[in-house]
């Protein structure tokens, strides 16, 4: 039993080592994607009730030179660690309302555009500051960009966060918490803070039709959001099933590969202009 403890010891001692060699790499790579223009976007199509496309999450892609692509999943959390995230996120904003603005300059107005903000990045002391330049500069009106938030970047100080956000909704910029449900603080944030939609976790979509319990909850969280005045959009929708459930059930906007997988610009743009299909 020694021997195989040591052993299992070993084996976890490669595996944490893997990861973390795999962590500096990412980082320092990392560091020259902007540059090396080895960054893009990517935009996934939001359908309202009558699946018409009326808002666009935008999604960041690293395409590495030899390894191909890396996804975010892998490579965020890396950026937060070392802090290169403000970087990065300032990148994703800046092209962001560039694309906004290559939008309107072909008569195409969304009504919103959300972008992901890490919880360190929207914790920076001239987050607001620096968004509300960026947006000014580039002459967008700001109720265009929607933040997409998890309950992580509210686990700091609540009177901070709900100042900053109050800033926000004043100057016209919306929040949404993202990946709703899935996070470990309480909920009583949502009637302090001025949010405007919550993006309900894919991992609860996915669970629709399975018991009665997994759709009590899927009910509850709109009802919820809905007497708090909140909007909410499903995340992951892949079945015919889980839209016309979530449709039944009075939620706001749908989002997931039934409709679309994350676009690049042009093909964005090609499903914009066609006329809907569902
Ligand atoms: P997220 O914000 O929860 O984004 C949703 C993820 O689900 C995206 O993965 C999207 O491509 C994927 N998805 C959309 N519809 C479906 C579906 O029907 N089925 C399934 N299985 N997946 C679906 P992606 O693009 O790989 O992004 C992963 C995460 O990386 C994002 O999760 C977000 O947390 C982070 N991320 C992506 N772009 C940015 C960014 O610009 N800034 C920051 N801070 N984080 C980002
Ligand atoms: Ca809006
Ligand atoms: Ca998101
Ligand atoms: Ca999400």
């Amino acid at each position: 039993a020694k021997e195989k403890g040591r052993d299992a010891h070993a084996i976890y001692n490669t595996e944490m080592e893997e990861i973390v060699q795999k962590s500096l790499w990412i980082s320092s790579e990392l560091k020259r994607a902007i540059v090396k223009e080895q960054l893009s976007l990517v935009f996934q199509p939001i359908l309202d009730r009558d699946g018409e496309i009326v808002c666009a999450e935008v999604l960041l892609r690293w395409t590495h030179p030899e390894k191909g692509p890396i996804s975010p999943a892998e490579f965020i959390p890396v950026a937060e660690g070392s802090g290169l995230i403000q970087e990065i996120g300032y990148w994703v904003l800046k092209e962001t309302c560039y694309f906004i603005n290559r939008l309107k300059a072909r008569g195409i107005v969304l009504s919103s555009v959300a972008i992901n903000v890490s919880a360190r990045q929207f914790n920076q002391d001239l987050f607001v500051e620096n968004l509300l330049t960026e947006i000014m500069e580039q002459g967008l009106a700001a109720d265009t960009i929607e933040l997409e938030l998890t309950e992580y970047a509210l686990l700091t100080n609540l009177d901070i966060i709900k100042q900053r956000m109050h800033v926000l909704k004043e100057s016209g910029i919306s929040i949404a918490i993202d990946d709703f449900g899935t996070g470990y603080s309480s909920l009583s944030y949502l009637q302090t803070l001025p949010l405007s939609r919550l993006k309900l976790d894919a991992a609860f979509v996915s669970k629709i039709g399975e018991n009665d319990a997994s759709n009590a909850i899927v009910k509850a969280i709109i009802n919820m959001a809905h007497s708090l005045n909140l909007k909410v959009v499903a995340e992951g929708v892949e079945t015919q099933e889980q839209h016309q459930f979530l449709r039944d059930h009075d939620c706001d906007t749908f989002q997931g590969y039934l409709f679309s997988r994350p676009l690049d610009e042009e093909a964005f743009i090609q499903s914009l202009l066609k006329p809907n299909t569902i």
